[in-house]
């Protein structure tokens, strides 16, 4: 009774006792009192005032649970891109006004100190920032869920534009240390690297033992991940290392960035750094390391939850857990698992089998060879000669069922082996989905392309294990937390916040669409986003943006297959025919562009380049500057997005059909009222077919059409002989119009276009363009606008991450929720 009573003023939500534990823990954690804190000790008092409301919950969810015996879907994600906690946490309490009021009462300026919170950078993009998505509904459908993952010291570098290129600096995120964390110091597992294996007999029982010659401990670091208006709180893990042996040095030479981290990496330990993806290819030792130590970490921590439990015996251990494998970066956890059942738990390989096909599940994200992790052989061989010898034996059993089905069909037989038919190789992929009972694309399109292509003969094989999951995006943070005055206006047209949670509920707006006066506000509240982020652009980057101009938004990682440089052909364009035809009356528009590219894939930083070089020209032209503007957003992150979404009036979704997998960020930007210019790639497919193909810019070839190219021979130039303003376009950059003279400088990018140009840039460029214009035109009519912007919204229910897990826990997981009461 007593703890209950301390209980309701330590954790109490009324505006009093919010105030008093926000004081006692600025004075108790932070030792500060009001008038000499800094903003950061600030925004730690408030962030440990929020967690205290969480941990009850947290802990009763993890009580509740096991009392259950319930289901578990483990989440096994290299990255996790989380973005800031502590808005996301105040909205899930229902406290986010009371604090308002509560720091406004002390003169705190709440989105100051929101502001202060640093970004988790623990992803590259959409596939960390989709596991996060994840979380957030599995929380909200109250799903038992953990995330297991890496704790990167280091997350994906700080992007800094100077002289227009990109510059990389590494991330200190945990530098102010991190309140969301809790530090488990008992919950740490050994991790072997290295050495030999023998076989022994123990008890006239053949075994084997692997000596390592080196030892990593993995110490788990949890955050709480909350549900909204729900007293579900789930289990964000993820595993630090902390060397308890010294291990060899090793030359390691990747260019500029690595070399600034060079030293922490090896000195240190395993969960140093994030690695960007999209790098050329180098057998990166470290990442394979890092991606064993958290699979290992994982299972070993599952399975020592799974024999606490009475009957703990391990053949029911897929009856406990349920492990999807978002990509293949975790797939090793297969082999890992069965080192663990079988060399350690004593079971058979027909028995560890058995409990590890029926464990695992697989996301494929990608349909890019290039993009498809193998590993050398001679690398498993070095660190993991254990796994060696597994994977040999569970691809040896493979082929034997591969023989019987093909009889003796030599070429499948090749294709469905673990190993490349160099035998140097092991691929990840075949991996992943050997051991898995489902695997699954990641959009309607890229499940159908996933069969033809990248994984057909494993198709061909087993073709009840694949299946499809549209991706889809939390309308927690994207929406509600994001733009406020979108959600209030929404809230105040349908009488409720019903479809915070069910986001089909937002159709009920189809009826504002034609609403004159309705549109008026919706307008009116986009324009606001318009203006605070020209505010925030004006502050940071000395740049002005005018709010009334169209926001023509592209951000997202810059890789050539997403065609940044298509987008930038279109602004070249706008500007010749500005430069040649004065009585040209486009509407006026403000390129934003935004994104990371890796540190090794040149053509990707040229492209940032090239985006600066034209907004230095566009910018400053008097021909031009009231009409075109082009900012480079540097550091996209979550914590940007936050406020970019909001302000897009048109979302880019360019890809050459066929490359992207889904897309989240199309997602986004429709749900907060953008419309699209699209190919059909992707979820983009489906996002049209919702939205109505009268509410949705479309162009380019289809995926179809871009194959039949190909095979007929593909031949760029030919194209570029066709369209005089493509010819135009290429040929001002080619001359160093954007380059102050230099011909020399976007020559690759340039060559790239005219001789083999990949992405089919020009193939596409026509159909762009003309849609583009279409664009203009119906910008020119904002009544008309405003109707497909409401239409956009209204239409969008089915890319809630919630329908996602919905779908993954009915068709995949077979799991269901279990409701933690609010007192239990
Ligand atoms: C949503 C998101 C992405 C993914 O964007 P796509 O357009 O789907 O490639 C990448 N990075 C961040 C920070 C995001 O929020």
């Amino acid at each position: 009774m007593a703890s209950k009573k301390h209980e309701q003023i330590r954790t109490g939500n009324s505006v009093t006792a919010l105030k008093q534990a926000f004081l006692d823990n600025l004075f108790y954690v932070q030792a500060r009192y009001m008038d000499d804190a800094s903003p950061g000790d600030l925004y730690q008092a408030l962030a440990y005032t929020v967690r205290d409301r969480l941990l009850h919950h947290f802990n009763n969810s993890a009580k509740q649970f096991k009392y259950d015996a319930a289901r578990t879907i483990c989440y096994f994600s290299a990255e996790f891109l989380p973005g800031p906690h502590l808005a996301n946490n105040m909205i899930n309490l229902g406290i986010l006004d009371n604090v308002r009021q509560m720091t406004a009462e002390l003169g705190i300026n709440l989105d100051t100190l929101l502001a202060e919170e640093p970004e988790p950078g623990l992803g590259n993009g959409g596939l960390g920032r989709l596991a996060a998505c994840y979380m957030d509904s599995l929380a909200t459908l109250q799903v038992p869920a953990i995330g297991y993952g890496i704790r990167y010291e280091h997350g994906i570098f700080k992007q800094e534009i100077r002289d227009g290129w990109q510059v990389e600096t590494t991330d200190k995120w945990l530098h102010g240390g991190n309140p969301w964390e809790i530090r488990r110091p008992g919950i740490v597992f050994p991790i072997k690297f290295g050495g030999h294996t023998e076989q022994t007999r123990i008890n006239g029982k053949f075994r084997v033992r692997w000596t390592p010659d080196e030892i990593v401990n993995g110490v788990a670091y949890d955050t709480p991940v909350s549900g909204y208006h729900n007293s579900n709180v789930n289990l964000l893990r993820l595993w630090h290392s902390e060397a308890c042996e010294s291990f060899d040095l090793q030359a390691f030479n990747k260019g500029d960035y690595y070399a600034a981290v060079h030293d922490k990496i090896y000195s240190e330990n395993i969960s140093k750094v994030l690695y960007p993806n999209d790098e050329p290819e180098a057998g990166k030792e470290l990442r394979l390391r890092q991606q064993y130590f958290f699979a290992s970490c994982s299972l070993q921590d599952m399975i020592r939850i799974f024999l606490v439990a009475p009957d703990g015996g391990l053949q029911g251990f897929p009856q406990k857990f349920v492990i999807q494998l978002n990509d293949t970066h975790p797939a090793i956890s297969v082999v890992e698992l069965m080192r663990l059942l079988i060399d350690v738990h004593h079971l058979s390989w027909d028995d560890a089998w058995e409990v590890t096909r029926n464990s695992f599940c697989y996301t494929n994200h990608t349909l890019l060879p290039e993009a498809l992790e193998t590993w050398p052989v001679h690398l498993f061989a070095k660190l993991l000669p254990r796994h060696l010898e597994l994977i040999y034996e569970i691809n040896a059993r493979h082929l034997d069922e591969v023989r019987l089905q093909f009889h003796g069909d030599n070429r499948k037989i090749a294709a469905l082996s673990i190993i490349d038919e160099s035998g140097k190789y092991i691929r990840m992929a075949h991996i992943a989905c050997i051991g898995s009972s489902r695997i699954n694309g990641v959009s309607a399109l890229h499940s159908q392309l996933v069969k033809q292509t990248v994984l057909h003969d494993l198709y061909d094989l087993w073709p009840q294990k694949f299946v499809n999951v549209t991706n889809g995006v939390t309308p927690r943070r994207f929406l509600v937390l994001s733009n406020r005055p979108l959600a209030s206006l929404i809230k105040e047209r349908l009488g409720h916040e019903e479809w915070v949670r069910d986001l089909n509920q937002l159709r009920a707006l189809e009826s504002a669409a034609e609403d004159g006066a309705f549109q008026e506000r919706w307008r009116a509240t986009q324009r606001s986003a318009r203006v605070r982020l020209s505010n925030f652009v004006h502050e940071n980057f000395a740049l002005d943006l005018d709010p009334d101009s169209m926001f023509d938004v592209q951000v997202k990682r810059i890789h050539e297959y997403k065609r940044q440089h298509l987008n930038a052909l279109h602004i070249i364009t706008l500007y010749n025919r500005i430069k040649h035809n004065p009585h040209d009356d486009t509407p006026p528009r403000t390129f934003i562009f935004g994104g990371k590219a890796a540190p090794g894939y040149a053509m990707a930083k040229l492209m940032i380049k090239l985006i600066t070089s034209i907004g230095d020209v566009v910018n400053r032209d008097p021909a031009s500057r009231d009409r075109l503007r082009v900012l480079f957003f540097p550091n996209f992150n979550v914590k940007h997005a936050h406020s970019i979404y909001p302000a897009a009036d048109l979302s880019e979704q360019i890809s050459l059909a066929g490359m992207e997998a889904s897309g989240t960020g199309n997602m986004k930007f429709s749900l907060n009222g953008a419309l699209t210019i699209g190919t059909l790639d992707g979820a983009n497919v489906e996002i049209r077919d919702e939205v109505g193909h009268d509410n949705f810019f479309l162009f380019g070839h289809t995926a179809e059409q871009v194959a039949a190219i190909r095979n007929e021979g593909y031949h760029p130039w030919e194209f570029v002989q066709r369209n005089a303003e493509l010819a135009q376009a290429i040929d001002l950059i080619r001359t160093g119009y954007f380059s102050h003279g230099d011909t020399e400088l976007f020559r690759p990018l340039v060559d790239q276009l005219m001789g083999v140009d990949p992405y089919m840039l020009c193939a596409d460029f026509d159909s762009y363009i003309n849609c583009q214009q279409q664009v203009s035109e119906a910008w020119r009519n904002p009544d008309h606008w405003a109707r497909m912007s409401i239409l956009n919204v209204a239409r969008i229910g089915k890319f809630s991450s919630d329908r996602a897990i919905r779908d993954y826990c009915e068709n995949i997981w077979h799991i269901k929720p279990v409701l933690v009461g609010a007192d239990s």
